[in-house]
C-alpha cells in the first residue's frame, strides 16, 4: 500500500492552454512552465470568466497564446478580477496603486483607488465611473493602461 493520499498525487496531463504535458494534481491544478498558465479545474469549466489565480479567462489565454502574446489583463479583465477578489494592484511610473472594493458610509459598495506614495484615495461609484474617470498622475488610467506593470492580486 502507498501511504500517499490521492490528493497529493501528481499526474502528467496537457496544459489547458498550450497542450504541453505538465504536472497537475487531482484538482487539475498545475502551473505551466511553458506558457505560464495557472491550470485549474474552475477555469477549465468556466473558460470565459476571469478566475483566481489567473488575471484573464482561459479562452483569452488561448487566444493570446496563439498570437504569441503575454497573458496580461486589459482594463476590463482587471475589473472582472477585482470583482472576484476585491483587492487588486498595479504599478505606474514607480508608484504602486491599490484598487479595492469597499463599503462607503452608506454601506454602498464602491471602488477605491489608493496611491501608496501620496496615501490618497479616490472613490468611484461603479465600474464605468472607474474605467472612464480614474486618473494616475493626472492621466486617465484607460489611456496609460498599457504602460502599467505588475497588475496583480493585491500583495
Ligand atoms: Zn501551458
Amino acid at each position: 500500500m502507498e501511504n500517499k493520499s490521492i490528493y497529493e498525487e501528481i499526474f502528467e496531463k496537457p496544459c489547458s492552454v498550450c497542450g504541453e504535458k505538465i504536472k497537475k494534481d487531482i484538482y487539475e491544478q498545475g502551473d505551466c512552465p511553458y506558457c505560464k498558465w495557472k491550470n485549474n479545474h474552475f477555469a477549465d469549466i468556466n473558460p470565459n470568466i476571469v478566475l483566481y489565480p489567473n488575471l484573464i479567462s482561459l479562452n483569452k489565454a488561448k487566444k493570446l497564446y496563439s498570437e504569441g502574446k503575454p497573458f496580461e489583463p486589459d482594463l476590463d479583465e482587471f475589473m472582472e478580477a477585482l470583482h472576484s477578489y476585491s483587492e487588486m494592484q498595479f504599478e505606474y511610473n514607480g508608484a504602486y496603486y491599490a484598487v479595492e472594493l469597499v463599503y462607503d458610509k452608506n454601506k454602498k459598495l464602491v471602488i477605491s483607488l489608493y496611491n501608496s506614495q501620496t496615501k490618497e484615495s479616490t472613490i468611484f461609484n461603479e465600474d464605468e465611473d472607474f474605467k472612464n474617470n480614474a486618473k494616475v498622475e493626472g492621466k486617465l488610467l484607460q489611456d496609460i493602461w498599457n504602460d502599467t506593470t505588475d497588475r496583480y492580486w493585491l500583495q
